[in-house]
């Protein structure tokens, strides 16, 4: 059966910081409407390779390749906004002088006026549809969060970039956010890179998992795979915790 070409391909790419190997050699890919998740410890390096797929940091040296078309090599470096991705990040936060779907429609042409069929279409999907005219401040945290996932969701990027978008929830939102976030993202059929140092999270969201460690991938498969089959003790040591 021929596989679905990769939405997003990021081969090779490798980062240095003041003499140092950051990012070394990292590969991955993501398929329309799969979550790979890349998991590891704080400091391997995770939001530098997430940072340089969007664009806002360079690879010294590696390609990024988005549906087939090279977006980042040693010759070419297309800016964010020109790379079909969106972004989520922990500090999602919204305008607070803009209303809920002022928001939402803020990178769309024409605004809210010229969209709120599909702003509030988008807000009905996370539960928020009657919130389109409210502001940032009458909602709660997990509320904004969705609020967040739809704005970048709104400009339909064919790519979505997330680097622990969760962390800041308290933990009885945190699964049903995850749950209705993983519902919206399907539902759009994008290819998503989520960063995340939570296995829990990557067991709960992933189609796929790549082990970070140290700057490298050390594991890539499916969740149950790794868990199952850990690369090294480090590995299993890492999965441990997990109920
Ligand atoms: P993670 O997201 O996995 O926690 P990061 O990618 O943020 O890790 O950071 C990996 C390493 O690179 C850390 O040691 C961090 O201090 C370092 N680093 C990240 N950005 C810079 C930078 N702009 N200049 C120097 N060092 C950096
Ligand atoms: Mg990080």
């Amino acid at each position: 059966m021929p596989q679905t070409p990769p939405r997003l391909k990021v081969d090779a790419i490798t980062r240095r910081f003041d003499g140092r190997d950051v990012v070394t050699g990292v590969s991955l890919s993501v398929a329309p409407g799969q979550v790979t998740c890349l998991l590891g410890p704080s400091g391997c390096g995770k939001s530098t390779t997430l940072r340089i797929v969007a664009g806002v940091d360079r690879q010294d040296s590696g390609r990024i390749i988005v549906d087939g078309d090279c977006v980042s090599d040693d010759e070419r470096h297309l800016p964010p906004e020109r790379r079909g991705i969106g972004l989520m990040f922990q500090d999602f936060a919204l305008f607070p002088h803009l209303s809920v779907g002022e928001n939402v429609a803020f990178a769309l042409d024409g605004g809210l006026r010229r969209n709120r069929e599909r702003v509030g279409d988008l807000l009905e999907r996370v539960d928020l549809g009657s919130f389109i005219d409210a502001y940032p401040h009458q909602l709660s945290g997990g509320e904004q969060q969705r609020v967040a996932l739809v704005r970048a969701l709104a400009p339909k990027p064919a790519i979505m970039l997330m680097d622990e978008p969760f962390s800041g929830l308290d933990n009885r939102l945190r699964d049903d956010i995850r749950d209705r976030t993983l519902a919206v993202l399907k539902e759009e059929n994008t290819a998503v890179l989520l960063v995340t140092h939570e296995p829990d999270e990557a067991m709960r969201m992933a189609d796929e998992i790549a082990l970070m460690r140290a700057g490298k991938i050390v594991q890539r498969g499916a969740p149950y795979h790794i868990y199952n089959n850990p690369v090294d003790r480090a590995a299993a040591a890492f999965f441990s915790d997990i109920n």
